[in-house]
């Protein structure tokens, strides 16, 4: 029952006859990169494969990119950059960028280009009732709509279209990995809670905490991207220097490169297929030191009595939102504009360990209960791409967007077939006191 692993249940695909009885449910999947618990809930339907569908094409005129399901993030960095353009993605390679895009897509360019559903351009997708249509603002707009934030619930995207971006100062950035001691964690907080009024569009910093087996001891670690010359960077990173890092590796690597060198290889550790993985998440829109090192405190406790955790890490995701922000929150089904970053309880261990698995899953609903009254929100509000399932409607959609939602589920998907990524859309919203139940 602890086994809430939706990412690698979701790599088993499921290809049943469907028989009288069987509710034709579908699950798509692109690069089988799915975290939601949900995903596992999937039974007694078809498993739609779309990982080697792999079509990609550069339009240099348009300045547009057109790529089919299976294209994975990692595969677009090399032929974006030597076309000369950028675009803005996730910050691991594994996933599907399309995937990747229906949640909204989230990362470190939400400062200077937006999310991801912000570069869609067009999509084409396969609808409940079998009809291949196009969404766009000019057609299905209302659709068009809701796909972007809440795509996994209305059909089978089989391409999207996206506009690029000329490259950032030629495609070179400052990137730069620090780690600190556990005794230095507060003031390394305090440094980015310093951010809070004036993080620049062009900087972004992921902040983690885990455990090093070297110096068997807890430690604080952040990767730092600046989008713009060396030296500025330096300047703006000078008091991450002056509080005296354990570690840290600086350079200037070239955008096609940049996910690969960050966190010294983070991207391979998260995207090693095949393990259990539990997500705990909340959208953040303030930092907060004293918030931040109530969590340090409790993941020390629990890599001190847990061994068999220790490949885990509570992850702060800091990224500006300018851009984002930019953009209308009536534009798109998207309903957290306002957020500055993620919080994420990232839970590790060996399958089969059932008491480190007992004793993450009790710590990360504590760190989702007590991180949330320092995020900047008055309720739980968590981003659907690191949704866990269990979150509540709401809380991953927001109330607002809802109804829309709800009418649009109805129109296109009334017998609910694409029903299994996170909390599914109801038909009605606000649900009845029936449905509640
Ligand atoms: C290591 C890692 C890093 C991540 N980093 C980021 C990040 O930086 N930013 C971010 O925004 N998200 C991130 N995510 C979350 C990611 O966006 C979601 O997990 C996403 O659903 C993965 O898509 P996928 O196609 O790879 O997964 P799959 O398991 O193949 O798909 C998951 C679900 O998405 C839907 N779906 C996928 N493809 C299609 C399609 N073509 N048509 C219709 N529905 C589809 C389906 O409901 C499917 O069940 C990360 C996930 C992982 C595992």
């Amino acid at each position: 029952m602890l086994q809430h692993v939706g990412r690698y249940l979701a790599l088993q695909p499921i290809a049943l006859p469907l028989g009288p009885d069987l509710k034709p449910i579908y699950q798509e999947l692109g690069g089988g990169h799915g975290y939601s618990i949900a995903l596992s809930d999937f039974q007694d339907g078809l498993s739609v494969d779309l990982s080697q569908w792999k079509s990609f094409e550069i339009d240099e005129t348009a300045e547009t990119l057109t790529i089919g399901p299976g294209v994975t993030i990692s595969e677009v960095f090399d032929p974006l950059q030597e076309a000369g353009f950028q675009i803005q993605s996730g910050t691991c390679g594994c996933p599907s960028l399309i995937g990747v895009t229906l949640g909204g897509g989230a990362g470190r360019y939400q400062g200077i280009h937006g999310l991801v559903i912000d570069a869609l351009v067009s999509i084409r997708m396969i609808t409940a009732a079998g009809e291949l249509i196009e969404l766009s603002k000019d057609s299905h707009p209302d659709l068009f709509w809701a796909i972007r934030g809440a795509g996994a619930n209305f059909g089978v995207v089989t391409s999207a279209t996206y506009k690029l971006n000329r490259l950032v100062n030629q495609g070179n950035f400052l990137h730069a990995d620090f780690y600190f001691s556990a005794e230095k964690s507060h003031d390394y907080f305090k440094i980015i809670e310093s951010f809070n009024d004036n993080l620049p569009a062009n900087l972004a910093t992921i902040v983690l905490i885990n455990y090093n087996s070297s110096t068997n001891s807890i430690q604080v670690g952040g990767n730092w991207v600046y989008f713009g010359p060396e030296k500025e960077g330096l300047k703006t990173l000078k008091p991450v220097f002056d509080l005296g890092p354990i570690a840290s590796v600086i350079s200037v690597v070239p955008y096609k490169r940049l996910l690969v060198t960050t966190g010294g290889g983070y991207d391979t550790l998260v995207c090693q297929g095949h393990m259990v993985r539990d997500l705990y998440s909340l959208n953040q829109k303030t930092y907060s030191a004293s918030g931040w090192q109530k969590g340090f405190d409790k993941m020390a406790k629990f890599f001190d009595e847990h061994p068999g955790g220790r490949n885990s890490a509570l992850v702060f995701e800091v990224f500006p939102n300018q851009a984002t922000a930019s953009v209308a929150s009536d534009e798109t089904a998207f309903p957290w504009r306002d957020a500055r970053g993620y919080i994420i309880g990232h839970f590790i261990w060996d399958e089969g360990d059932t008491a480190t698995a007992i004793a993450a899953n009790k710590l990360g609903i504590e760190l989702r209960d007590e991180l949330v009254r320092t995020s900047g929100y008055d309720e739980p509000s968590v981003f659907v791409n690191y949704a866990r399932g269990d979150e509540g409607l709401e809380n991953i959609y927001g109330k607002e967007k809802l109804p829309r939602l709800a009418k649009l589920k109805k129109i296109w998907d009334p017998n609910n077939v694409f029903a299994y990524n996170n909390c599914p859309i109801p038909m009605d919203y606000p649900l009845s006191q029936r449905d509640e139940l």
